[in-house]
C-alpha cells in the first residue's frame, strides 16, 4: 500500500475526510466484504452483468467522498500526469455539458424531482475504455452492487432491465435472497464519515480539480 502523500492528505482534508489511511483501509475493507457478499449470494444465477457489459456505465453514477479519495489515491498511484490531465479535461466538459442538472442535483433532496433530474445525466463514463472499467478495482459501490443485489424498499433487484428480466425466469423466490442494496450502501455509510453527499464523477473531479492535479505533481 502507498504511503500517504501530503497531496493526497489536502484532498482528504478538503473533502472533510480526516485521515485518510484509515478511510482507505476502510473502504478497501468494506469493499473486500461486499465483493464476497455479493458473488455468494449471485453465484450459479447467471445474472447478466458480466465483463464487456457496460450499460450501466453510461447512466449518472453517484459516489461519496471516501469512494471519490479512493478512486484519487487510485489515480495518483497508477497513472500518468498526461492520462490524469486529458481524464480532468473530460471530466471538466461534462460537468460543464451538464453544468444545470448537477447545480441542481446539490440541492434537491432524495425522492422523485431528483431522480428525475439524475436521469437526464447520461454520458458515457471517462473511465469506461473498449466497455472495460480502467479502474475495476477501486470503483465505486453501486458498480459492484448494481445487477447482483436486491431493493427491499423498492422490492426489486438493483440492477438494469437485462438483470429484471433473468430474475422473471428465475422466479420470484431468488431475488430477494440476493444481497441487500441499502443495507451495503448502509454499511458504507454507518462505517465512514462524510457518505451523505453524493454526486457523479464530472462534479467530484471538477470541483477538487486543483487538488487532483497536485497528485500527480
Ligand atoms: S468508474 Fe468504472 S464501473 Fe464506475 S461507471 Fe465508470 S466505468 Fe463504470
Amino acid at each position: 500500500m502507498n504511503p500517504i502523500s501530503p497531496a493526497l492528505q489536502a484532498l482528504a482534508d478538503e473533502l472533510e475526510l480526516g485521515p485518510a489511511g484509515p478511510v482507505l483501509d476502510t473502504l478497501r475493507a468494506l469493499y473486500r466484504e461486499v465483493d464476497l457478499e455479493v458473488e455468494r449470494q449471485s453465484s450459479g444465477l447467471e445474472l447478466p452483468c458480466r465483463a464487456g457489459c457496460d450499460a450501466c456505465c453510461r447512466e449518472s453514477v453517484f459516489l461519496s467522498a471516501p469512494e471519490f479519495l479512493l478512486v484519487a489515491s487510485h489515480l495518483a498511484a497508477s497513472w500518468s500526469k498526461s492520462e490524469l490531465t486529458a481524464l480532468l479535461d473530460q471530466m471538466s466538459a461534462l460537468a460543464d455539458r451538464f453544468a444545470d442538472e448537477l447545480e441542481l442535483l446539490e440541492s434537491i433532496l432524495p425522492g422523485a424531482e431528483r431522480d428525475e433530474v439524475a436521469a437526464r445525466v447520461k454520458f458515457d463514463c471517462p473511465f469506461l475504455s473498449d466497455s472495460r472499467c480502467r479502474i475495476y478495482s477501486v470503483r465505486e459501490l453501486n458498480a459492484r452492487t448494481f445487477g447482483s443485489s436486491w431493493d427491499a424498499t423498492r422490492h426489486e433487484a438493483y440492477g438494469c432491465e437485462l438483470t429484471h428480466a433473468r430474475l422473471r425466469v428465475l422466479g420470484p423466490e431468488v431475488g430477494p435472497k440476493l444481497a441487500g442494496a441499502r443495507e451495503m450502501r448502509a454499511r458504507l455509510t454507518n462505517t465512514l464519515p462524510n457518505t451523505a453527499r453524493v454526486h457523479v464523477y464530472p462534479w467530484w473531479f471538477t470541483r477538487y480539480r486543483a487538488l487532483v492535479e497536485r497528485l500527480a505533481a
